[in-house]
C-alpha cells in the first residue's frame, strides 16, 4: 500500500520529527543509502519497519567517500523514483539534504577508523572509508537511531561502522542484512546501471566465483590456496573482467587466512568496462564435517 513519505532535507526539521516519534516511545531506525535504490536497500528498509516503530531513510551521494576520478558526478540520483519505490513501505521519513547541508563551508573534521579500513577497498579507493564513517557519524548523530541497517555486500564497511560506533562510543545497534541478489546472482548494486549487456554478461563471474568457493568449503576443502586457485582459474575465464583482488579473510580483521578454519569471508572487486563492483561471501564449513 504506498502512501505520501514526509521527506525533509534540513537537520532542524529532521530533529524535530524524530523527536516527536522518540516521544511517543518509538524505536528508531536508521537506513543510510546514496539513493537510486534497488530491492538490496529495500530489503534493509522492510528489515527496519518491521523492527522500528519509526524508520527513517537516508538518501545522500556522500561526495567525501569518492576519489578523485571516481563517478561521483555520473553516480545516479534518481530522488523521484526512490520516493515512489519507498512509499511501498511504512517509511516514515526520508533526509535527502543538499551537499551544502551536509558539508557547509568550513568544515574540516573527518573520522579516521584505523586498520580495518586500510586493506582491500581501503588500498583501492584511499580515502573512501574516512568519508563513509565520517556520513555516517554526521547521520547518526543527526537522526539518534537506535538502530542502523547495513547490507553485508559491502562487508568491510560493516566492519568500519562497527569499529566506529565501538570505539566513538555511539549508542547505535548496528544490523546487517543479507546480500540480496539478481536472479543469475550479481549482487544488486546501483553502479550495476553502468553495465552494458556484454558487460552485465561477464560481470556474473564475480558472483560465480564466490558460489564456487562456497561449494567447496561445503564439499570438504578448507585450505584458501585450492580455494583461491579455483576462484582465479573461474574468473580467468572471462578476459574483460579484471580482478583487484579476490581473498579469503578472517571475518573480524580481514586478515588472509590459511584455512577456512570456523568461518572466512572471501571477498572479490573488479572491474567490468569501467565498472567497479565488488562482492563478498560468508565461507562457513558445516559443523559435521
Ligand atoms: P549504497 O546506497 O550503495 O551506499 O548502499 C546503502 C546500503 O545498502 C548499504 O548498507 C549497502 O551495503 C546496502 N546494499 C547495497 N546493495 C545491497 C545488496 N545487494 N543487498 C543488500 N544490501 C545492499
Amino acid at each position: 500500500m504506498s502512501h505520501e513519505i514526509q521527506t525533509v532535507s534540513v537537520p532542524e526539521e529532521l530533529r524535530s520529527t524524530i523527536a516527536a516519534a522518540r516521544r511517543a516511545g518509538k524505536r528508531i531506525g536508521v537506513v543510510p543509502t546514496m539513493g537510486a535504490l534497488h530491492a538490496g536497500h529495500l530489503s534493509l528498509v522492510e528489515a527496519s519497519c518491521r523492527e522500528c516503530g519509526f524508520t527513517v531513510a537516508t538518501i545522500f551521494v556522500n561526495p567525501t567517500q569518492f576519489g578523485p576520478g571516481e563517478d561521483f558526478q555520473r553516480y545516479p540520483r534518481p530522488l523521484a523514483n526512490d520516493l515512489k519505490l519507498l512509499s511501498d513501505y511504512p517509511v516514515d521519513l526520508v533526509f535527502a539534504p543538499e551537499q551544502a547541508t551536509m558539508y557547509p563551508p568550513g568544515s574540516t573534521t573527518f573520522v579516521d577508523v584505523g586498520p580495518v579500513a586500510e586493506p582491500w577497498e581501503g588500498v583501492h579507493r584511499p580515502g573512501h572509508f574516512r568519508g563513509v564513517a565520517t556520513v555516517v557519524l554526521k547521520l547518526f548523530n543527526l537522526v539518534a537511531p537506535d538502530v542502523a541497517w547495513f547490507g553485508q555486500k559491502d562487508y568491510q564497511q560493516t566492519l568500519v561502522v562497527r569499529q566506529m560506533v565501538r570505539d566513538l562510543d555511539v549508542p547505535v545497534e548496528i544490523r546487517v542484512c543479507p546480500t540480496i541478489r539478481e536472479p543469475d546472482g550479481l549482487a544488486m548494486s546501483s553502479r550495476n546501471v553502468y553495465l552494458s549487456p556484454t558487460e552485465r554478461r561477464q560481470a556474473i563471474v564475480s558472483s560465480r566465483s564466490l558460489r564456487l568457493a562456497e561449494h567447496l568449503v561445503a564439499a570438504g576443502e578448507r585450505r584458501t590456496e585450492t580455494l583461491l586457485a579455483r576462484m582465479q582459474a573461474l574468473l580467468a575465464t572471462e578476459r574483460e573482467v579484471q580482478v583487484q583482488y579476490v581473498a579469503i579473510v578472517d571475518p573480524q580483521t580481514l586478515a588472509p587466512v590459511d584455512e577456512v578454519g570456523a568461518g572466512a569471508v572471501a571477498l572479490i572487486a573488479a572491474k567490468v568496462g569501467a565498472t567497479r563492483l565488488i562482492d563478498n561471501v560468508l565461507l562457513k564449513p558445516s559443523l559435521t564435517r
